[in-house]
């Protein structure tokens, strides 16, 4: 098969029923705007039908292919093993659950003959989703905006997007592990600008993503790009330790006076607040040294439990 111009790249957890639907939307746009194009699923170990439902598409259309991780790496590890499979001149990254419409895509590749080299998709609204759900992603973004510096970041997320095969061949260089594909893909720069499209509610069944994926995600995205928590640590440290030596000498001067304060209260309240302040620390300290670690041991990202066969 000829190198196609587009590669649809999809993660897929628990999307068996999703995926056809899916399919079935490329077809009918991609095919009307008449461009070559595959299809790329990563199966990130789902529990249900997925693997199946993919081999099953790529039986009926030699432009799918699809591939199974051996356990579940998260959707950036699959959407990272999907790039790398990518043939094509460009490549659109969406979700299974067709919150991110096929129609959009034609967009994307106009500003992509346009010259630029990545174009996110960015919701206008949303449909379908919980108030803390938003709230939760409303706030990752502001960290990503706001604290970690990378302003280019859409605010309102960013996870439907086309990037051009450079950026593609750049992004399989970086090969980090703990960290937020699409967080990397804003840090990297290139030409980079936006559509806006209406975000649609989740077809069947429910988002994968747990609250502690998400807490391992906003983490990630933090530490994998700035020190600030660790400057913080300094500064506050500098802070407790600052008011700790002020109070020390008031302490002395009035036992040298003869006034030794009432002790037992006093004592705890600084036992418990410096102590707790350490823990924290400790905490921030570890993740970062975790990661280091992670990053050392050189693993793979992902590992590649099966593919799909042609027959
Ligand atoms: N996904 C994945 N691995 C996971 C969780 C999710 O590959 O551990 C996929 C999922 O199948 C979907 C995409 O990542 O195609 C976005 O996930 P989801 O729709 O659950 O997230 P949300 O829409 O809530 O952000
Ligand atoms: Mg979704």
């Amino acid at each position: 098969m000829s190198k196609p111009t587009l590669s649809i790249v999809v993660p897929a957890y628990h999307e068996a029923e999703n995926l056809p639907v899916l399919h079935q939307g490329l077809v009918a746009v991609l095919d009307e705007a008449n461009i070559t194009w595959e299809m790329i699923v990563v199966d990130d170990h789902s529990g249900d039908e997925t693997f199946a439902a993919i081999q099953n598409l790529s039986s009926n259309d030699a432009r799918v292919r699809g591939y199974r991780l051996a356990r579940n790496f998260g959707s950036h590890m699959a959407i990272a093993c999907g790039l790398e499979q990518a043939n094509g001149d460009c490549a659109v990254v969406m979700a299974a659950d067709l919150q991110d419409p096929p129609e959009v895509i034609p967009e994307l590749l106009k500003k992509w003959q346009a010259d630029d080299q990545v174009v996110w998709a960015v919701r206008a609204e949303r449909q379908g989703r919980g108030r803390g759900a938003q709230g939760f992603s409303g706030l990752y973004y502001w960290i990503m905006r706001r604290v970690v510096g990378l302003k280019e970041m859409p605010s309102t997320g960013a996870d439907f997007f086309l990037i051009d095969r450079r950026v593609i061949n750049s992004l399989a260089q970086l090969n980090e592990n703990n960290v937020s594909i699409f967080a990397l893909i804003t840090w990297m720069g290139f030409r980079q600008s936006e559509v806006s499209y209406d975000k649609q509610a989740r077809l069947h069944g429910s988002s994968g993503w747990s609250l502690e994926k998400k807490l391992k995600l906003v983490v990630d995205s933090v530490t994998a790009f700035t020190y600030l928590p660790i400057r913080l640590m300094s500064y506050v440290g500098f802070g407790v330790a600052l008011l700790g030596f002020i109070y020390a000498i008031i302490v002395v001067v009035n036992a040298l006076l003869g006034r030794p304060p009432e002790g037992w209260s006093s004592i705890m309240v600084v036992v418990l607040v410096v102590g707790g302040i350490q823990m924290v620390m400790m905490g921030v300290l570890g993740e970062y040294l975790w990661r280091a670690l992670d990053e050392a041991r050189r693993r793979p990202r992902y590992i590649v439990e099966a593919e799909t066969q042609r027959e």
